[in-house]
């Protein structure tokens, strides 16, 4: 493929396995995908179902990956309470052992499918363990309770989603085999051939969560070419790692269909590239009303207070991105400001002017959990469950 190609892989395509360090537990997959004739399938697709719903139950694996299998329902439903708990063998995802290996899968939002259409869904799903409680990698029942406990406050979130495109070897899609393309400069938000990669599979994301009703508010290339980001938000409460949770999911299953593979690594390319973060914008009933700053300056107090218990939830290997340097604060030391684009957290010009808002966590690495990140906050701000 030639080094400064736009055009991703639409067409039956066989991949050799790809050269990856096997202890790098973030990086990608092998992709060993034989690509079949969509042109077929869609002849399959286009069969009545009989009255039957798919439905496509979702759930977050031991890895930050996410795990699907689907359901026939007998009949059409409007929400989550009426669908069934179902289960899955949590030995071969690193989430129970294999003498105990049930793992229970409740349903808790439902989206409309956009590969399959009609009145099929997708469910996303928490993990739970026999003995009743929730699973190790089920952080949104605990992110849900605080939620709850605060929910008079109205916290609003808006996720930045950053990820890195990668082809089927594990490099980023599009850069020279073996080589670096050019220094950043032209990329972030570029336009034109050798400026811009893989935008197709950008665009049908992008409409496929627009389908599934995801609150996606925006999208813009990234710094690193063949980096991306899309905005989720901003969305109350518990609904903010739901929406981003199922965005990941139609990523992850968008790029399948293209020969692509999603990275969430905080730092794909060490060196001189940026890395990968999940800005987290946030506001409550208090920002945002009159004379607002000052419920953020006594915000900023707070969040320095417990600055390493957060970092401790906001994703792995951030200690490589958060240097100090590619528009990061250092990840020893809190620090905040106006229109800082070096610091934990930046307050908008907008709001310093208007005298409310919200603030932005520029701490977060593109691999943390949302539920995870969302739930501390409202925790430091506001107290416990
Ligand atoms: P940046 O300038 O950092 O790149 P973006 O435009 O990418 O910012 O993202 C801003 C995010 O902030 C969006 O997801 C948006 O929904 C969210 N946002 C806007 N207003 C608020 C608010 N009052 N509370 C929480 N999030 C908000
Ligand atoms: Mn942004
Ligand atoms: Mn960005
Ligand atoms: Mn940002």
């Amino acid at each position: 493929m030639a080094t400064s190609t736009i055009v991703s892989n639409t067409e039956n395509v066989r991949f050799s396995p790809p050269a990856l360090d096997p202890a790098d537990k973030t990086r990608s997959r092998d992709n060993l995908t034989t690509h079949s004739n969509t042109l077929q399938l869609l002849k399959y697709l286009a069969l009545d179902q009989k009255g039957k719903v798919m439905a496509e139950y979702v759930w977050i694996d031991a890895e930050g990956g996410v795990r699907s299998k689907t359901k026939t329902l007998s009949k059409a439903v409007t929400s989550a309470d009426e669908l069934p708990e179902w289960n899955f063998d949590g030995s071969s995802t690193g989430q129970a052992p294999g003498d105990n290996s049930d793992v229970y899968i409740r349903p808790v939002a439902i989206f409309p499918d956009p590969f399959r259409k009609g009145d099929n869904i997708l469910v996303l799903c928490e993990t739970w363990d026999s003995d009743g409680t929730p699973n190790k990698f089920n952080h949104r029942h605990e992110a849900a309770k605080l939620m709850e406990t605060h929910a008079d406050q109205h916290f609003w979130f808006g996720l930045e989603q950053e990820y890195t495109l990668l082809g089927s070897d594990g490099w980023p899609y599009g850069w020279p085999k073996g080589g670096f393309p050019g220094p950043q400069g032209p990329y972030y938000c570029g336009v034109g051939t050798g400026k811009v990669y893989c935008r197709d599979i950008v665009e049908a994301h992008y409409k496929a969560c627009l389908y599934a009703g995801i609150n996606i508010s925006g999208i813009n290339a990234e710094v690193m070419p063949a980096q991306w980001e899309y905005q989720v938000g901003p969305c109350e409460g518990i609904q903010m790692g739901d929406h981003l949770w199922m965005s990941r999911f139609l990523l992850h299953r968008v790029a399948e269909e293209f020969g692509a593979q999603i990275s969430f690594h905080p730092k794909p390319i060490p060196g001189d590239w940026n890395g990968a973060g999940l800005h987290t914008n946030v506001s409550n009933d208090a920002t945002r009303a009159e004379g607002g700053i000052k419920a953020i300056e006594a915000a900023m107090k707070k969040l320095e207070a417990r600055h390493v218990e957060h970092i401790a939830v906001y994703g792995e290997g951030n200690e490589a991105r958060l240097t100090g340097r590619h528009e990061t604060g250092s990840i020893d030391k809190f620090s905040y400001g106006v229109a800082d684009r070096g610091g934990s957290i930046r307050i908008p010009r907008q709001c310093a002017k208007d005298g409310k808002g919200y603030f932005e966590d520029r701490r977060p690495a593109s691999n943390a959990d949302p539920y995870q990140v969302t739930g501390i906050i409202v925790e430091t701000l506001c107290g416990g469950v």
